[in-house]
């Protein structure tokens, strides 16, 4: 999108169609460029942001399940502008009973279908935050205030711009069960051997994000869209029990305090190993299960650069470490998970770690950090600098189904693949979730296709999105949308975004111009705020593709890709020459139909008048329209004459052409993609840029030419543009049968393939 203030289109169209055009410039929907944010996509000459550097001590108390912290806050303010007042985020306030989320969801009667429901409902956690103090460093008590899951403070006079300021929280509060209450965090707790396992995140005050593109970032968090944090330096110690592992952001500072000689004996060769070292073994870890130590031991963590801190806790965790060498650095890879992740996770969490930040890093930018964690956590998905929470656990029997398997590989390629969006590339997920989670999405695709030749990957292939977008258009956003107001979440923010990306590559800019100019985008954006515009812009600008028809229709709109083909005309070059062209007619006569009263008419009209009287017929009567005479012969000639050889030779060539007819029916304007299969079984291939719709919207009429006849087309053959309707996308039309299967009851519905297979090992 450059900056075009009224396209000629416009002038011609009028400014109410212009709104409408799916070919105009994308102006009215994009900031204007300025010195933050310029109009290649880039940060501009005075980008700004800020930073927030963090010292915190932290205690989690296992025989309450409450955390209590201090923190220490140092904001530099790089913004031009005076600040009169700081926001900070309280996202566990979201557990408040008083919190808005719990009133906003809209319910029907019918929702309630068990008592569970009800209960569901009924029940209250008094969680979120006690502050218990707010000060300057020196103790001075500051002046704040709570709007919900918003804290404002007051410094004791505006903070200049280019000036910094430190301050002092001390809070505490109680932590949910993540299997009852939910929530991206908490613990769970195991009722077999007593024990509790803690993911610990969004667990302090955090500072908002104050930009050029939103002043402050300080929407409420109502659950769903996630959060917008400035980057800086963090120092965090974390005290436990003395027989708990702790995984966390950042880099482990007194491992000759917190771990064992043996432990640490096992690290050495980890950091250097290129398949999975175990740290603690199942059986180390089973053995402090049964125990249950008082002493308390404080681990020391510290991360440079990052937008957000997370750890967990237990001592349940077994733990291992590998090396991947990124750009010639060395990034340690670990997992920590309970024995209940086996015998999946010791199998493969660490070496996808491993295999999902060298492929990203050759999509997207290098890995930065020194380390990349998965942590095991029951049913859900979720994502911190450096450390990551994913779910994915096999039956108590050891055994597992295809789809656990399949959900444990994408949900830690997923999840360790948001360090580079948005942990790096540091967009604001609060008001849109698809630039992280559609660009991960998408990514991931890519580093699922690495991992196994043909991973069935839900999201990324064309043609996995097309039930979504030709549903019932009431539930469907357009995907620029903020997060709390989307239908169909992971439809919207996940799954279309990655095609459209894919549908990029594959089919509208290649994959060798869309490579360069998405790595563009990553290395312009890393370590930084980009927005939407940025991304529009730099994709187009780095490859000069205009794109702006694809932004509006993929991400503005909700309409979808249906192209019919509707007819197919076939025609040959007439040679003029007498002869053949004569013959050719008298042949095509003889080949009509004949129509039945004529047929009837041979039997019943015995002899007809001019039959019988030799005087009825004349000259016309007599003529055969197919005889070629001299002056057939002589028009032939002289129009020969007129021809230079090549002309000659083209119209003896007797090519074949086919006209067209697409009907748009869907309303996405798209490339068409034609194949055109000869007689002789051999095809051909025609790809036609989207550009064919740029005046005409609805149908447009192509004409194609072959060497030879052509038996059948068939648009979009390879599933490349989502076409949601394949149906009207061949000509002649198809009817191949479908196998129609009747109503079967299964044996063991509750079985996996590896308990079958078991049982008939086991002979039932
Ligand atoms: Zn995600």
């Amino acid at each position: 999108m450059k900056n075009h203030l009224l396209t000629a289109l416009a002038v011609g169209l009028g400014s109410t169609l212009f709104a409408q055009h799916k070919f105009a410039q994308l102006d009215i929907e994009l900031p204007t460029p300025n010195e933050y944010r310029n109009a290649a996509g880039g940060p501009g000459h005075n980008y700004y942001q800020q930073k927030a550097d963090y010292k915190m001590t932290i205690t989690l108390d296992d025989d309450r399940q409450i955390i209590r912290g201090e923190e220490v806050i140092t904001y530099t303010n790089n913004s031009p502008d005076v600040l009169e007042y700081l926001w900070l985020q309280l996202d566990q306030n979201i557990y408040r009973p008083d919190a808005e989320s719990h009133f906003i969801e809209v319910e029907k009667m019918e929702d309630f279908k068990s008592i569970k429901d009800v209960e569901r409902k009924l029940m209250t956690f008094d969680g979120g935050y006690n502050i218990e103090s707010v000060a300057s460093v020196n103790g001075e008590k500051m002046r704040y205030a709570i709007n919900h899951t918003m804290m404002r403070i007051d410094p004791a006079k505006p903070l200049a711009a280019g000036g910094s300021i430190s301050f002092k929280i001390k809070w505490w509060y109680k932590i949910n069960d993540r299997m009852k209450v939910g929530g991206r965090s908490g613990y769970e707790y195991f009722d077999t051997d007593k024990n509790y396992l803690y993911t610990i995140a969004q667990f302090f005050p955090r500072m908002c994000v104050y930009s050029d593109v939103e002043g402050w970032q300080n929407k409420q968090f109502l659950g769903r869209g996630e959060f917008a944090l400035p980057f800086g330096d963090y120092e965090v110690s974390i005290t436990v029990p003395g027989d708990h592992i702790v995984g966390a952001t950042g880099e482990l500072q007194n491992g000759s305090v917190v771990l064992t000689a043996e432990q640490r004996e096992r690290m050495k060769k980890a950091v250097t190993a290129d398949s999975p070292v175990l740290i603690v073994t199942q059986a180390e870890a089973e053995q402090k299960e049964k125990g249950h130590e008082k002493s308390l031991k404080t681990w020391v963590f510290k991360a440079k650069n990052v937008r957000d801190f997370a750890f967990a806790s237990s001592r349940k965790f077994m733990w291992d470490a590998q090396n991947q060498q990124v750009a010639g650095k060395n990034i340690l890879c670990m997992s920590y998970y309970p024995k209940e992740g086996n015998p999946l996770w010791e199998r493969y969490s660490t070496k996808l770690v491993a295999h999902t930040i060298a492929t990203y890093s050759k999509y997207t930018i290098d890995y930065p950090y020194p380390v990349a964690i998965s942590v095991h956590s029951d049913k859900i998905g979720m994502e911190y600098p450096m450390i990551c929470f994913n779910g994915g656990r096999p039956q108590a029997d050891g055994t597992y189904s295809e789809e656990t398997k399949y959900g444990m590989w994408g949900v830690i390629i997923h999840e360790v693949g948001h360090n580079f969006f948005p942990m790096i590339i540091n967009s604001d997920e609060r008001q849109w979730s698809w630039m992280d989670e559609g660009l991960n999405t998408f990514v991931q695709y890519l580093t699922e296709q690495e991992w196994e030749r043909g991973y069935p990957s839900r999201r990324g292939p064309a043609a996995n999105i097309t039930n979504y977008m030709r549903g019932d258009q009431r539930y469907i956003s357009p995907i620029m949308t903020n997060s709390e107001s989307i239908w169909q979440f992971g439809n919207n923010a996940y799954g279309k975004p990655a095609t459209a990306l894919n549908i990029l590559r594959e089919t509208v800019m290649g994959r060798e111009l869309f490579d360069y100019s998405f790595k563009m985008y990553c290395e312009r954006w890393k370590f930084k705020h980009p927005t939407p515009a940025d991304l529009f812009r730099t994709m187009e600008d780095a490859s000069s593709v205009d794109l702006d028809w694809f932004w509006r229709g993929w991400f503005y709109s909700t309409d979808f890709v249906d192209v019919s083909v509707d007819y197919v005309k076939h025609f040959q070059l007439n040679s003029n020459n007498p002869t053949t062209e004569k013959g050719l007619q008298q042949q095509e006569s003889a080949q009509k139909p004949e129509f039945i009263g004529d047929t009837r008419n041979k039997e019943s009209i015995k002899q007809t008048v001019n039959e019988k009287d030799p005087n009825i017929d004349d000259f016309y009567a007599k003529r055969n329209v197919y005889e070629v005479d001299k002056l057939d012969q002589k028009e032939y000639t002289d129009f020969q004459a007129k021809l230079t050889p090549e002309q000659k030779k083209l119209i003896e060539s007797n090519k074949h052409f086919y006209e067209l007819s697409f009907t748009n029916k869907g309303g996405l304007v798209t490339p068409l993609i034609v194949q055109a299969t000869f007689a002789d079984g051999t095809t051909e291939i025609v790809r036609i840029p989207a550009e064919i719709w740029r005046m005409e919207h609805t149908t447009v009429t192509k004409v194609f030419l072959f060497d030879k006849e052509v038996k059948s087309f068939q648009l979009d053959p390879f599933l490349e543009t989502a076409d949601c309707d394949t149906d009207n996308n061949s000509f002649p039309p198809s009817a191949a049968p479908t196998r129609y299967q009747l109503f079967q009851q299964k044996a063991n519905p509750e079985e996996n393939p590896m308990q079958r297979q078991k049982r008939m090992e086991a002979g039932n």
